[in-house]
């Protein structure tokens, strides 16, 4: 009942920060998008919690495949695809995992797949420089306070960045001076599940 107790917390808990920040997502995706982020988000986590009866019930690996189809599936813009892929890829890894294989190198292949989706790498803007930044604080094994911290000051730094992947690298320089609103749904997520887990 562990595994039951944990879907079901993780639901909850990015359902929750996800519908609580949904304005400030969209208002992010305006500047430099076509402001639905918040929307395409919220619309993802609210399919996945009207299942949450059936989800507690499978093991976490096939728990976390099954809710990345869902969002593939429901979440209607580019993030969709991309935040499916990790969780799926993921999952796919725990069911599959050897003894030894840790939590940490999962992360990283499945990011990995991510960026291949999306064509993207590092320094594009994109939520990807929240989760390579998440992934090495996981390597380091540091504390989720920190990997919590790390997140939100990784979503900052997009600001930074020239978008050059998604509808934001239409704006070229333009994008230049804005959070990513990937980037800050993903550390929010990020913050959350390191919460909920502490
Ligand atoms: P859409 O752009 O279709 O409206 P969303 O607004 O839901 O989709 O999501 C936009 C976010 O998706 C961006 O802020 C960025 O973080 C991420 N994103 C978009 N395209 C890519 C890509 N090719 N690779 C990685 N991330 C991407
Ligand atoms: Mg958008
Ligand atoms: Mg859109």
């Amino acid at each position: 009942q562990i595994n039951r107790a944990l879907i079901l917390g993780l639901i909850e808990t990015c359902r929750e920060v996800i519908a609580s920040h949904a304005d400030d997502l969209c208002e992010l995706d305006r500047a430099i998008g076509d402001g639905d982020h918040g929307t395409n988000m919220r619309r993802g986590c609210d399919a996945v919690y009207l299942d949450r009866e059936r989800l507690g019930g499978l093991p976490l690996p096939q728990a976390l495949e099954t809710i990345g189809t869902m969002l593939v599936m429901s979440v209607g813009g580019a993030s969709g695809p991309l935040y499916g892929t990790l969780l799926i890829e993921i999952g796919r890894r725990l069911g599959a995992r050897k003894n030894g294989a840790d939590f940490a190198n999962i992360l990283g292949e499945a990011i990995d797949a991510v960026a291949r989706r999306g064509r993207a790498q590092a320094g594009d803007k994109t939520l990807l420089d929240v989760l390579y930044p998440v992934h090495t604080e996981m390597v380091r094994q540091s504390a989720l306070v920190r990997i919590a911290e790390r997140a939100e000051e990784s979503a900052q730094l997009t600001a930074g960045m020239k978008a050059m992947r998604g509808r934001a690298s239409f704006l070229g320089d333009r994008s230049i001076g804005h959070i990513d609103p990937g980037a800050s749904s993903c550390a929010l997520l990020t913050t959350a599940i390191c919460r909920y887990l502490k």
